[in-house]
């Protein structure tokens, strides 16, 4: 299925903008309400410079670079783009990716790359996941020669090629599956309605996490690195605002892992409102905003 071209550009946009938006935030505690951080500025713990992509938006790009058609999916270029992202020594890179991209460079099969550990249960997947949403259901993934069909299965070897746990695969497929019905333009409720359904296929502890998300208030909401508490973050913009600024302002904001919450939150509300919802002074900050467009049109990934 082919989407239309203000909800993909919304998505991919709105990724890069609550990366950038929230970059400078990263590691910080909640802001104070007299000292809400609403403008891409840059700065923070890696000085950024204004509208710099951080490893969210720079990954998203990897993922994007290696669609060749909805039906088609390329491994072998999104290892070549992932280790040469790799070999530039990004400033701000996780744990978890980090000892990913080692295995893949040693060659290990990509489902084997991603530790499965507990304590490598990170957000460095679903940070950049949104473009797979524009995949078929039955997708062929390509690597070596070797091919594998359905969305589902190149989901699965996307994420485990830096992250091997169960849980980052199974927050990655309820926000595919979210960003989807987004970018079809049913409701927020249907929306809310089908990130359950898929939580409730995974596990019970995601269900019970992503049943939660209409419990949180600011005050309370994590935005920690943990994958599940990424993908609830952005839900949990997504639902309580009415508009996109609204939301990536109050998820940043709660500092933490402000960038990746922004970047999960800015997919599922560029998806929903399109990218006419973004502020144009946030747009013309953004570093990739032109090579994000460009990759679309050429791929013919929006109509
Ligand atoms: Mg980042």
């Amino acid at each position: 299925m082919i989407y239309s071209q203000d909800k993909v550009l919304g998505m991919l946009w709105g990724l890069h903008t609550g990366d950038s938006l929230g970059a400078p935030l990263e590691f910080l505690p909640p802001s104070a309400a007299w000292n809400q951080h609403t403008e891409i500025v840059g700065g923070g713990k890696f000085n950024w410079k204004a509208g710099e992509a951080t490893d969210d938006t720079d990954l998203m790009l990897c993922v994007l670079r290696s669609i060749e058609t909805p039906q088609k999916f390329s491994f072998d270029i999104l290892k070549q783009e992932m280790l040469a992202w790799f070999a530039s020594e990004p400033p701000d890179i996780g744990t978890t990716t980090v000892k990913g991209l080692r295995n893949l460079k040693a060659g290990l099969p990509l489902r084997e790359c991603g530790f499965v550990d507990e304590k490598f249960q990170g957000n460095g997947s679903i940070m950049r996941v949104a473009p797979l949403s524009l995949l078929d259901e039955q997708v062929e993934g390509v690597y070596q020669g070797q091919s594998i069909v359905s969305l589902q299965e190149v989901l699965e070897t996307q994420t485990k090629m830096t992250h091997g746990h169960s849980y980052c695969v199974e927050a990655d497929r309820v926000l595919v599956a979210a960003l989807k019905a987004a970018l079809q333009g049913i409701s927020k409720s249907e929306i809310y309605q089908v990130a359950l359904r898929e939580a409730q296929k995974q596990s019970r502890l995601l269900l019970q996490r992503v049943q939660d998300v209409p419990t949180f208030s600011w005050e309370t909401l994590p935005t920690s690195g943990f994958c599940f508490d990424t993908l609830c973050a952005g839900l949990w913009a997504f639902l309580s605002y009415d508009n996109l600024p609204d939301s990536l302002v109050a998820v940043v904001n709660r500092g933490d892992d402000s960038d990746s919450c922004g970047a999960v939150a800015g997919a599922l509300c560029g998806a929903y409102y399109g990218s006419s919802a973004i502020p144009e002074r946030w747009l013309r900050a953004l570093e990739f905003r032109h090579e994000i467009e460009s990759l679309l049109k050429m791929k013919k990934l929006f109509c």
